[in-house]
This record gives C-alpha cells, structure tokens and sequence, in this order.
C-alpha cells in the first residue's frame, strides 16, 4: 500500500489551484504500516480522506513535491511519459530541431511538471540534476525513460547532483555516468560552438538560460567595446565577437572560467586579437579599469540563495550597477542581470534604478529579459521565475 499522508484541514486549498509543494505545517498526520523514508512517493489526501495528489516525500519545509493530481501509478511508463511530453514542447516552440543548435533545458522542474527535476541536453548528452530526494531515488528509472525516448540520439546520461541534493540527507551522492560516456564536449548554440564541462563545471556546465539574451548582445555589439563582467565559459563574449565588436573584454574571478573562455573564443574565432580575458573580483576590476567600454554586461551568481539574504542581495545589486553606470561612456549600453529566485523583478528594478541615480546618469529602458522558453514557468509555481534582466541605455 503506498504511504499516505493526510492534509490539516483546509490545507487542500493550493492543490486545489495545482500548486506543486505541500509545506510541513500543512500535513497533520502520516498512514502505512511502514515509517516515511525520504525520497517515498506518497498519496495525499484532504482531512476528510478526499485524493489530492502524488508526490516526493522530502524532510524539510517542503514536505512533498506533486507528481500528479491524478491517481496514477509513478512507474517507468509515467516518467517516459514526462519526458516525452517535454520533448515535445521543445519541439514545438522550434528549441530543438533548429540548425545550428543542439542544446537546451528538456526538463525545467516545476515547469515541466517535474519538480525537483532539471535536465539539460548537450548534443548527445544528456546532464541530469536532482533537487529533492525523491527525484535522486528515481535516478535510474529517469536515465532509462531518457534512453527510450530519444533512443539512439543519446549516447550518454550524466548524473551531477552532488551539490544540489540537501546535504542533511547524507546520501553521499556521486557525481557519474549513469549509462554511457560522452565521446565529445562541445555543444552547438545558433550555430556557435561551446566547450562543456559537465564534469566539473557549475550547474550542469553551461548556462542555457542565457541563449536569447546573448543573441540580443550580438544585435548591439556592433563597433562597440564590450565588457563581460562574470563571463563564466564566455557565452556572450562569443555573441559580442560573432556581433562585430571592436574589442571583448571578459572577466571572471575563477581562473579555471577563464581558461574555458579563452578556449572557447579560440575555437570560434581563431587568432582574432580582439578578446582578452582576466581572472579578476567584479568590483576590483571596475574599480581599477582604464579602458572606456560603451556595452557592459553583468550577469552575477545568485546573490541571494534565500529570502532571508534579500536585503544584502539588493545592496549588492544596487553597488555592483552603480559602478557599471558610474564606469560606462555616454551612449553606452548595459545588460545588467539576476538569477536570484527570492530578488522579484520589481525588487531588482528598483536596485538598479537606484544604483542609477547614485551614478547620476540618465537611463532609458530598451528591453526587460527573462529566462527562454525552455525554462518554462508553470503558473501555478510563480517562484519558478528567476532570471530577469534589463537593458539600458545610458546617455
Ligand atoms: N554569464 C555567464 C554565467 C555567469 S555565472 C554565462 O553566460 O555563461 C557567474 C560567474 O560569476 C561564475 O563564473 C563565477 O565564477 C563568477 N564570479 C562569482 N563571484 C565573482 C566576483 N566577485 N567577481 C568576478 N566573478 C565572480
């Protein structure tokens, strides 16, 4: 019998608008012969024993993750069948399929419905990252649904969660193979060529979220001198090179980041002199920096994990900008950037408009960015929403 967990009452009135976690304090007591383990999928019903859902049992303030609001067996057949309805949104937007690109997220956890659950596609490919227990127990069924649904297109399924699965349930996770081994770590983004290193690098190796926003750095890079502050494996020094820049200057504070950009700039343009990287902090390299730039972009890490870090964050934002607007030539244009889940779009508006007029300098909105389709946001899981940008142009 599955493990059944009963809802205080009340407590049913998210689900019934297909929220997707179920907080601790909402459950008033658990049923089965059998103690809940971590990673348990289990039934939920209302306080007077109606079905609600199925879910991931997690110890923590979100006790469990809906799978499903429909009674249902969470077998092999149900993942290929997420997946593949995944896929197929991809394919539909025009994600996968399109020259020049076989990349991409297949799996957006609560926006695809799987919550917990992030997998991104790198040609053959895929990495897969596990956020709840739940999704970590499921790992080989996940890697087997993937085989079946993409059949002889994937030769390998990477499993990197060491560092995203919570620490406190000591699975002592691994990061490896689960089948196959990759022969080749280049990934293909509008037709430009981009080393991965699922191995070691951050989040699954690259950052996919940022496709259509470094497209749109192409657009302006024209005759400009281009600053990628926080370039990372230099996903829009590449754009800015391809977009006719007159110079690309990449920063970032880890050294290995900017072996990858140097890397990655000389497979895509060999023996083009005008990029240079440096393994730098942010603020001392705006601080010290000779050179005029007239498009700057910041994209930082998370600068806050939690909400209760919101205020610290928005300060960071806030003295990170003002520097930016501080620093750039008159005509210039800044992409400035946030991947911080718990910093909203209007928080993040109001630092960087505060940072603004600590510069002085008048600014005018050209685009407002978020993240790409195929990090799709399920509507009834707002918090799914993270990365939002603005780009400015400062007279
Ligand atoms: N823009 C990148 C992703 C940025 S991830 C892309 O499109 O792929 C954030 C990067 O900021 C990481 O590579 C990290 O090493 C770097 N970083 C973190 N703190 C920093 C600091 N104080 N100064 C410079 N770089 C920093």
């Amino acid at each position: 019998m599955m493990k059944t967990i009963i809802l205080r009452k009340g407590k049913e009135e998210s689900l019934r608008r297909y929220h997707p976690w179920i907080f601790s304090g909402a459950v008033h007591h658990t049923e089965g012969n059998d103690p809940l383990e971590e990673g348990d999928i289990v039934e939920v019903l209302s306080s007077d024993g109606r079905f609600l859902a199925i879910g991931h049992w997690q110890i923590g303030s979100i006790a469990v993750r809906v799978l499903t609001f429909k009674r249902q067996r969470i077998d092999q057949a149900f993942w290929r069948r997420r997946i593949a309805a995944a896929l197929e949104v991809r394919r539909s937007i025009g994600v996968v399929g399109k020259e020049g690109n076989d990349t991409c997220r297949l799996v957006h956890g609560e926006g695809d419905n799987l919550p917990g659950l992030v997998i991104d596609i790198y040609g053959s490919t895929a990495v897969m990252q596990a956020h709840s227990v739940g999704m970590h127990v499921c790992r080989h069924e996940l890697a087997e649904a993937l085989r079946e649904v993409f059949g002889e297109k994937l030769k390998a399924v990477y499993y990197k969660s060491e560092s995203t699965l919570p620490f406190k349930a000591q699975l002592g996770q691994e990061n490896g193979f689960l089948w196959g081994e990759s022969s080749d770590d280049i990934a293909y983004e509008n037709g430009l060529a981009f080393h991965i290193d699922w191995l070691k690098g951050q989040k699954t190796g690259f950052f996919i979220d940022q496709r259509d926003n470094r497209a749109l750095v192409e657009r302006y890079a024209h005759g400009r001198r281009v600053l990628n502050m926080f370039c990372y494996t230099g996903g829009f020094s590449v754009y800015a090179m391809r977009g006719g820049a007159e110079l690309v200057h990449s920063v970032d504070s880890s050294a290995k980041a900017v072996e990858l950009v140097d890397a990655n700039v000389e497979y895509n343009f060999p023996g083009d002199n005008r990029h240079a990287a440096f393994a730098e902090d942010a603020f001392r390299y705006m601080e010290q920096m000779q050179e005029e730039y007239n498009l700057i972009i910041l994209d930082p890490p998370a600068f806050a994990k939690h909400k209760d870090a919101l205020h610290n964050a928005l300060r960071g934002y806030t003295k990170l900008n003002a520097k930016a607007f501080e620093k750039i030539q008159p005509g210039g244009i800044l992409f400035t950037f946030s991947c911080s889940q718990a910093v909203d779009k209007e928080h993040f508006r109001t630092a960087v408009f505060t940072a603004a007029a600590m510069a002085r300098r008048k600014v005018r909105i050209l685009h407002q960015l978020h993240q790409p389709a195929d990090h799709p946001v399920n509507i009834y899981h707002p918090e799914g929403e993270y990365l939002k940008g603005l780009v400015l142009y400062v007279e």
